[in-house]
């Protein structure tokens, strides 16, 4: 892991393949400057006061700026984003202890956009739960959190963290139970991490669904839901199996890995939303996935639908199609009889928007949905939901494609 400071000048750049020989030979890293935007990058150090109070933004996903000693009992933290403009939703991780036991108050304050994540706790970095409502208060647009500290590190996040190994460690350990898991890099980051897919199955179908996730490095509902998903299909069931006969499922989990650990709002390492650069992808990490589907679908294969899981304020399905007969369509009216008692809620905005879903039903004609779950989603209830999606859409598809040949 890189070591940063300040600011970063951050030369905008194109990544162009260079895989004239084969359409599934690895993205070539050749760059094109084409303009510069200014980054602010956290310092990925300890802060340690004369009281004995110790705040840590030294680890991936860290965002933490400069903590401010205000007296003995309170500081503030200043949480700005990598860049502005940018989708006003604050990410904030830190780690904090002091040397005696001691009430102390973290000020967050929102130089950009307002509170949006509600604090999660851990003491170990994995385990996490919701952050006491009665230690957590608003004044303004600042939010103070009270903590009764000590030798132990206490770990302070929006959500819970997940850094972009955890995507590689959680497809290895699929890969161990799959023999016919893939893993491959299919492309990397502006700061040089790889960009990862897997595919499950044998190749010989011909019919695949793709997966895709953490174009937004906070949405981590939407990453645990897309989990869910996989997991799902991967299980051992009678409906998985019969799916896995006939579709192989090509998943990239962590499209923004720069963003991720740097601890970022929304944006890659360029200060762009990766999720509104799916028509000029002057970003490797877009030309990277969307020059993979391309190959893909050159080499035979038939996208039939597609998942890009995020997470906003409440769970919401958005839709390229409202056709009644539509894969999506059935999906969610199969979701909604499932679980009477969830509201599937889906929302249609046309199809003009550079994202992913509109570029794969644009280039592919294979419809494509953004899967939203809400930041504060019961995470039991997200996994129930995301392993219920992945059943009704197993049916559905399988459904659509039974009597057609699917072999290459
Ligand atoms: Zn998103």
């Amino acid at each position: 892991m890189k070591q940063f400071l300040g600011t970063m000048w951050v030369l905008l750049i194109t990544t162009a393949c260079l895989c004239a020989m084969t359409p599934l030979a690895e993205t070539g890293r050749d760059t094109i400057q084409k303009d510069l935007v200014k980054v602010d990058l956290q310092s990925r150090r300890i802060h340690s006061f004369d009281n004995g109070v110790h705040f840590s933004g030294n680890f991936a996903g860290a965002r933490l700026g400069t903590p401010l000693k205000v007296n003995d009992s309170v500081f503030q933290v200043n949480i700005t984003p990598e860049n502005e403009p940018i989708n006003k939703s604050p990410w904030y991780a830190f780690k904090l202890w002091s040397d005696r036991r001691k009430d102390v108050y973290v000020t967050l304050h929102y130089t950009y956009g307002t509170h949006r994540y509600h604090p999660k706790l851990s003491t170990d970095g994995k385990r996490w739960k919701d952050m006491e409502k009665s230690n957590v208060t608003t004044s303004n647009e600042d939010v103070t959190l009270r903590f009764t500290t000590g030798a132990d590190t206490l770990w302070v996040a929006a959500q819970e963290l997940i850094p972009s190994s955890e995507a590689l460690y959680w497809a290895d350990s699929l890969a161990d139970k799959f023999s016919s898991l893939k893993k491959r890099v299919i492309g990397y980051s502006i700061l040089d991490r790889p960009v990862v897919s897997f595919r499950i199955g044998d190749k010989r179908n011909a019919n695949t669904l793709v997966v895709l996730s953490r174009q937004h490095p906070p949405e981590v509902t939407g990453y645990q839901a897309m989990q869910a998903f996989t997991e799902r299909i991967l299980a051992k069931n009678r409906l998985s199996s019969r799916f896995r006969k006939k579709f192989d499922v090509i998943v990239i989990p962590s499209i923004n890995p720069d963003g991720v650990d740097l601890g970022h709002w929304r944006h890659n390492a360029g200060g762009v939303d990766l999720n509104r650069d799916w028509d000029k992808f002057l970003q490797p990490e877009t030309r990277a996935v969307s020059g993979y589907l391309k190959a893909l679908a050159a080499n035979g294969d038939a996208l039939q639908f597609c998942l890009d899981f995020h997470s906003t304020e409440e769970d919401v399905f958005y839709i390229v199609t409202e056709e009644k007969q539509s894969i999506t369509q059935r999906w969610l009216a199969a979701i909604q009889r499932a679980i009477p008692d969830y509201k599937v809620n889906q929302s249609f905005h046309g199809i003009g928007s550079a994202t992913s879903k509109n570029w794969i039903y644009k280039q592919f004609g294979a419809e494509a949905v953004t899967y939203e779950v809400g930041d504060g989603t019961d995470r039991q209830l997200l996994k129930r939901i995301g392993e219920t999606a992945a059943d009704e859409l197993m049916k559905v598809l399988l459904e659509k494609t039974s009597g057609r040949k699917n072999k290459k």
